[in-house]
């Protein structure tokens, strides 16, 4: 090849890419969005969604989390800010069964975009308790493995509904993410199978794990009331039921004063570990966080 076809093969491959890109960058119909402005704006309104959303999301949106780090999810309320910042968004990812009080108030102000409940296609337990006697539904699913993989692939289907164009990533990103949930839940069920299943834990967040596992918990605390106090008669009770099924372990989580499990345990000449609810943002995955349930699970039950 000579000169002359080298440089003519240069000219050819570099100067009519970049003529017909001269072109299409002054089409005024191409300018309107930038790639960055074109991304899914979602919202997740707590930890556990967060990650789920980030895992199938991946770079193709943007997930903003609502309830900051180190805060308790149950009574939270949004600011004006927060009310302006879910506006601005195209979908709020939330929880559902009641978890998230505050997304009627979205509907008076008229909100544009879509609110997506991950809870559908679960059925939803009643709480446990409930001072108030409100016919509530127990929130926390997302402690089950089995649930958190239908609030995955919910998750998966509500990007792909908007914005279509990726579908294929996020249903393989979602299936890529259940199949950790599925090694997961193998490893609950087989580390479990053989041991007690009274456990005692701080507040109810653990029913459809329970349920799920074959495990039979009892509370110190109801879900509504996630840092009240429990009044002298609970403590008594809570101590002869540890007594009488022979628990050694009481259960607190990370973000209360464990000052009432460490009296029960103190009772009963047993100890407190944590079991985690994973509501509030902290370091840990999900699923390093459920390992570390089962870590302390298997110390209380096996
Ligand atoms: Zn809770």
């Amino acid at each position: 090849m000579n000169i002359q076809t080298k440089l003519a093969i240069i000219v050819i491959s570099v100067v009519i890419p970049l003529s017909s890109l001269a072109v299409y960058g002054t089409n005024p119909n191409t300018e309107s969005t930038s790639p960055e402005n074109s991304k899914l704006q979602v919202i997740s309104s707590f930890n556990p969604l967060h990650e789920f959303a980030q895992n199938v999301g991946q770079d193709k949106v943007d997930v903003t989390l609502l309830v900051p780090v180190g805060v308790e999810p149950h009574d939270w309320e949004p600011t004006i800010k927060d009310v302006q910042k879910m506006q601005a968004s195209d979908l709020i990812i939330i929880n559902g069964i009641g978890f998230e009080n505050w997304v009627d108030k979205l509907d008076d102000n008229n909100y544009q975009g879509t609110i997506i409940d991950t809870s559908d296609g679960i059925l939803a337990k009643k709480s446990q308790e409930d001072e108030y006697d409100h016919e509530s539904g127990d929130p926390h699913i997302w402690l089950n493995p089995v649930y958190a993989k239908i609030q995955v692939q919910n998750i998966a289907d509500a990007f792909s509904k908007h914005d279509p164009q990726n579908v294929q990533f996020y249903q393989s990103n979602a299936e890529s993410y259940i199949e950790e949930l599925n090694l997961l839940d193998s490893q609950i069920r087989n580390d479990l199978s053989n041991c007690n299943s009274d456990f005692i834990a701080f507040h109810d967040a653990f029913s459809y794990f329970a349920d799920e596992y074959g495990l039979h918990q009892h509370t110190i605390i109801s879900s509504t009331d996630s840092h009240g106090e429990a009044t002298a008669k609970k403590l008594e009770s809570v101590i002869t039921t540890a007594k009488e099924l022979n628990i050694k372990i009481i259960f607190s989580k990370e973000t209360v004063d464990a000052r009432t499990s460490q009296t029960i345990a103190h009772e009963i000449d047993g100890k407190v570990l944590v079991l985690s609810s994973l509501e509030i943002a902290s370091d840990g995955t999900y699923i390093e966080k459920m390992n570390q349930n089962l870590e302390n699970l298997k110390e209380a039950l096996c």
